[in-house]
């Protein structure tokens, strides 16, 4: 056996060792003319540029945000008290660089890398800069692979593929963490590597989170990057972009990674309140002018590779919140544009109880649709259907219209097929159950039941399945498509089911 350390064997550990370049590279140094609020201006560095990395004499990194004829300005990653004024500053030519790796895959770390989790040193498999051009036209792929979220309202109505940016958008406390969380937990089923990048949020909110993860299977497979509101705000600027870098070298090596950023409204605002202090002009709503490429450009790193660079794909979930339900202010705005499509979370139907409380007429997904599987198209468009003719004529139910029975029927159908789409929080569903319970709806099997006891029969049909017949499964699982054989199956097995599980319990 070879001697190893933190997982690496020593003569690897040698090899690095010998190939690591010891001798520090100055390229300029400059003075600390100011330092507060996180940031410092420095005189001197004049060949400084945007990105750039910066170490002050103590030791503390800093990374230059503005540039101006006698001084640059940079955002600290440490303790300010560690910065005084008249220090020395030393650029490094570099942009700053975050480690990465599969070390950290179930670990809760900062934007450097640095465990916050208590847990033990993460050795990196490499250094990656946390800028990087985003791959060209030539390098990619449409997007075609379906990603699952788990979430029978996205998956049916707004699929998702591998590569695609999706916003997910809504006021506050309307579940938009939750559906990035979903999506996540959904991913253990099939490999996709996540990161969740938590901008300025409460240490009792990251907690719960993490403990959701683990409590479902999903945090051994996901780097939580974790920033908080009362951290230099450099830390929270950084993390975005961090997290993407982080997810790019796996999506370099084939892996499909999903990112999650919670959420952009909070970046948006620290680059804001840093701007303000590094005295930037600011433009619309105070917002520094560069602050729809800098989105833009996060966003723009989210890809399909092709086969030729591996394949991989890096899938990004901004999310945005808005104020009063208000999509057209600057940041949502901004995001809605340079996104592949939105999820709208509307505090109306989330106080109506019906959650996930997605907003199916604002919501799109632009590119997804060719990702989606045949048999989750084969019922899909049914489903739409039945779901905006039921809110139609729903309204003329409240006028209290007398209706004739084909209008009656199909209000009926619309309550059980809203009914289905409703879903309690981390109750994801594979593909192909989703897939077999709108066949249930589309086909009618659920008509004759009460719409509350909808969910239940579906839910006993598919153990029902899972027991007796779960070839059929697989098979659905494996061809993705509802051939006749599988239909004819599922119809003969739902009168068994029925005979044997539901007898005498309809209600109806
Ligand atoms: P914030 O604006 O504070 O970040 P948010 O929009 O991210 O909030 P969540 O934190 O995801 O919202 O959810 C808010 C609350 O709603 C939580 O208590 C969550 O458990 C609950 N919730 C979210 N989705 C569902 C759901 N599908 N079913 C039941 N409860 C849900
Ligand atoms: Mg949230």
């Amino acid at each position: 056996m070879k001697e190893e350390v933190l997982g690496l064997p020593i003569d690897k550990i040698e090899k690095k060792i010998k190939e690591y370049d010891f001798s520090p590279r100055i390229s300029n140094i400059g003075y600390v003319k100011h330092v507060g609020d996180g940031v410092a201006e420095v005189s001197l560095l004049n060949s400084a540029f945007i990105g750039e990395m910066v170490v002050f004499e103590s030791g503390i990194q800093g990374m230059v945000l503005s540039l101006k004829e006698d001084s640059v300005g940079v955002i600290l990653f440490g303790k300010e008290e560690y910065v005084k004024e008249g220090d020395v500053v030393y650029s490094t030519g570099k942009i700053l660089q975050v480690p990465t790796g599969n070390g950290f895959l179930g670990r809760v770390i900062d934007p450097l890398g640095n465990p916050i989790d208590g847990g033990g040193l993460i050795f990196p498999e490499a250094y990656v800069p946390i800028d990087n051009e985003a791959p060209s036209i030539f390098d990619r792929e449409p997007v075609k692979e379906p990603l699952y979220t788990g979430i029978r309202t996205i998956d049916a109505l707004i699929p998702i593929g591998h590569g695609q940016r999706e916003l997910i958008l809504g006021d506050r406390q309307t579940g938009k963490t939750t559906i990035a969380l979903d999506t996540i937990i959904s991913q253990k089923n099939y490999g996709t590597i996540c990161i969740y990048v938590a901008i300025a949020q409460k240490r009792t909110n990251i907690a719960r989170i993490v403990q959701t993860l683990r409590e479902y299977g999903a945090l051994s497979n996901t780097i939580v990057i974790a920033t908080f509101p009362d951290e230099p705000p450099a830390l929270r600027y950084i993390a975005p972009m961090a997290g993407c870098a982080m997810g790019e070298y796996f999506m370099r090596q084939g892996e499909r990674v999903l990112i999650v950023y919670d959420d952009l409204t909070k970046h948006a605002n620290t680059y804001r309140e840093v701007a303000l202090l590094l005295r930037r002009v600011p433009g619309r709503e105070a917002y520094p002018g560069d602050i729809f490429y800098l989105h833009a450009h996060l966003l723009e790193r989210a890809a399909k590779l092709n086969k030729r660079l591996g394949g991989g794909a890096l899938t990004a979930l901004p999310i945005a919140e808005t104020l009063s339900g208000e999509i057209s202010t600057y940041i949502p705005t901004n995001l809605i544009s340079i996104t592949d499509g939105q999820i709208y979370l509307d505090t109306n139907l989330f106080n109506a109880g019906i959650r996930p409380a997605i907003n199916v007429g604002l919501s799109v997904s632009r590119v997804g649709g060719s990702a989606q599987p045949k048999g989750m198209r084969q019922v899909a468009g049914r489903l739409r259907l039945d779901l905006a003719q039921y809110r139609e004529y729903a309204m003329f139910l409240e006028f209290g219209t007398e209706l004739d029975m084909a209008t009656k029927k199909k209000i009926e159908r619309g309550r059980r097929v809203e009914e289905l789409l409703k879903q309690g929080a981390h109750e994801v569903q594979p593909i192909e159950e989703q897939i077999i319970s709108f066949y249930l709806a589309n086909g009618g099997f659920l008509d004759n039941y009460p719409v509350e006891k909808v969910k239940d029969v579906v839910i006993k049909y598919i153990a029902y399945l899972k027991l007796k017949y779960s070839s059929v499964l697989t098979l659905l699982r494996e061809e993705l498509q509802l051939s006749d054989q599988i239909i004819y199956q599922l119809h003969n097995i739902f009168q068994e089911f029925e005979k044997e599980v539901y007898a005498n319990s309809t209600g109806s």
